[in-house]
């Protein structure tokens, strides 16, 4: 029994591979009405998991397969089948996912067990279970990702006849249709495609454009929706970086000009591989991440009846602050934001709002088209000053507005009410003086809402609310184990 769960390919999946060499098997995904009725799924994630397992029914078709798809509870659908066809044996991917799906493995565990059935769960992020601190991780990730990929199938032999519903929509699956229709193409196909434009012709300027979200949205990989569902393997990814970076350096020895800004921007993105592995694994290693914060003292302090009509304002880009509505409504729209305007929506929220990153956090996590447990639930934290280990980073919006979009593209793509104000008040619409105003039409709070909080004095009481539990000496003593079980192992500790 091959069990498809978030590695949806069939290269470099090494149970498909050692179930194959076993003889005849079933490849299964299944549709848990558990996990599809999570706080955190959405139906443009699903929408996405279509779109990729279309493909993999393809590709083990051609293979002389057959791809099986149920709906159901995992323990009921295994059950069903086991009596059906009988196995000894299931493969899987280890998933480093939330308490919803980690119960669910349990529940798998435990049937696999009473069934005399075993599970190998093979690993596929360079994340490592059992590992207690950071002592060698990144060697260990090193040495992970540069193993061979497991070679091709040249064909596969699964037991035929077994009733699957094929694949269901997400309005089928009670999901509704997706609210977000300009997201990327899914597939492993197309995240090669990505894979090879940005290593050979997009990825040039990524390192100086990737924290504007106009340039960043060609200049990024777009490579994490195909990490986050598996269409592509870390290693695949990692190893093709790789061969490019090699092949750049010996064109650069043999004297080759004009090779620009490459060799910087890759050594940027290698970062950025690692980062992810980084993430995930202390998701592994403490799962309490993805609900209470990594320094203790934090608990509840944004708790206590948060504010509803900023947190619509928010999610619907009506805050009044043109850089993050427009990022707001550019995400609502694609399911995609660079990692800088991520940063400051989350920001935004947990400091001028006051808002929980909880709350936040779930919504974002149906918003994100790459949404990926691991990474998301860190990042919530050191966006919202919590993890005791990070310097506390508050984004001014006007700032962002003005460096990363000063031409004011963006805002007026994203934000149209905004679309005829001069240049020079797309940032802070609401200064707007009496001439410009009476030329363009403008009204502040009618054409546009009027901030929905103010600036400075929001950051300074957020400020002062932070750093009153950051001084404390629990809160001192929570972050320096926090730095031993979890920080970086690299000379400049505590930054990630
Ligand atoms: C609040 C917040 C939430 C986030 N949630 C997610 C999430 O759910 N899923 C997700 O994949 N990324 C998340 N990120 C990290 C980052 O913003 C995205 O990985 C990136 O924007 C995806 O675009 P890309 O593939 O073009 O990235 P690139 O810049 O091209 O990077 C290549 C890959 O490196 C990894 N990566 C990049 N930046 C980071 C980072 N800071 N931390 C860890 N890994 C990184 C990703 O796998 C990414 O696909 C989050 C960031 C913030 C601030």
């Amino acid at each position: 029994m091959v069990w498809f769960k978030r590695d949806l390919r069939i290269e470099d999946h090494a149970p498909l591979l050692r179930a194959s060499q076993e003889g005849t098997c079933v490849c299964l995904y299944v549709y848990e009405p558990e996990l599809l009725a999570a706080p955190d799924v959405s139906a443009t994630h699903v929408a996405f998991i279509n779109g990729c397992l279309a493909e993999l029914g393809e590709q083990i078709e051609a293979l002389g397969g057959q791809l099986v798809i149920r709906r159901g509870d995992i323990v009921d659908v295994l059950s069903d089948l086991n009596r059906t066809v009988g196995f000894r044996r299931i493969r899987s991917h280890q998933e480093t996912g939330t308490e919803v799906t980690y119960r669910r493995d349990l529940r798998v565990k435990r049937w696999a067990e009473e069934h005399n059935i075993e599970w190998i769960e093979t690993r596929q992020h360079g994340v490592f279970r059992g590992q207690k601190d950071r002592n060698g991780w990144a060697a260990k990730w090193n040495a992970d990702m540069s193993c061979p990929q497991t070679p091709a199938l040249s064909g596969l032999q699964t037991i035929s006849g077994l009733a699957s519903t094929g694949i269901l929509s997400t309005a089928e699956l009670g999901l509704g249709a997706p609210p977000q229709t300009e997201v990327q193409s899914p597939g492993s196909r197309a995240a090669l495609r990505t894979l090879h434009e940005f290593l050979h012709q997009r990825g040039e300027p990524y390192q100086k454009a990737m924290s504007s979200p106009l340039e960043g949205a060609t200049a990024c990989s777009r490579l994490s929706p195909y990490l986050a569902y598996g269409a592509l393997s870390m290693r695949q990814v990692y190893q093709s970086y790789q061969r490019r970076a090699h092949e750049l350096r010996t064109r650069k020895k043999e004297g080759e000009q004009g090779l620009g800004t490459w060799s910087r921007s890759l050594s940027s993105f290698n970062k950025r591989l690692h980062w992810n592995g980084h993430f995930t694994q202390r998701l592994e290693s403490d799962p309490s991440i993805e609900k209470r914060p990594l320094v203790r003292a934090f608990e509840g302090i944004r708790s206590e009846a948060p504010n509803l009509e900023h947190f619509e304002a928010w999610k619907e880009g009506r805050t009044g602050y043109p850089m993050v509505d427009a990022c707001m409504r550019f995400l609502n729209a694609t399911g995609w934001l660079n990692f800088r305007m991520r940063s400051m929506l989350v920001s935004f929220a947990s400091y001028h709002l006051w808002l929980p990153w909880q709350m936040t956090g779930t919504y974002l996590a149906r918003r994100f088209l790459d949404y990926e447990p691991g990474i998301h639930y860190n990042q919530l934290q050191m966006q919202s000053g919590v993890t005791g280990i990070n310097a506390i980073r508050i984004y001014a919006p006007t700032k962002q507005a003005l460096d990363q979009d000063p031409e004011g593209t963006f805002i007026r793509r994203w934000v149209p009410e905004l679309e005829n104000l001069p240049l020079r008040w797309l940032a802070e619409p609401h200064h707007i003086d009496m001439i410009d105003r009476h030329q363009s039409g403008f009204v502040p709070g009618e054409s546009y809402p009027l901030p929905i909080v103010e600036h400075r004095e929001a950051v300074r009481a957020a400020r002062d609310r932070i750093f009153a539990v950051r001084r404390t000496d629990e809160a001192k003593a929570q972050a320096q184990d926090v730095l031993k079980r979890h920080g970086s192992r690299r000379k400049r500790r505590g930054r990630h």
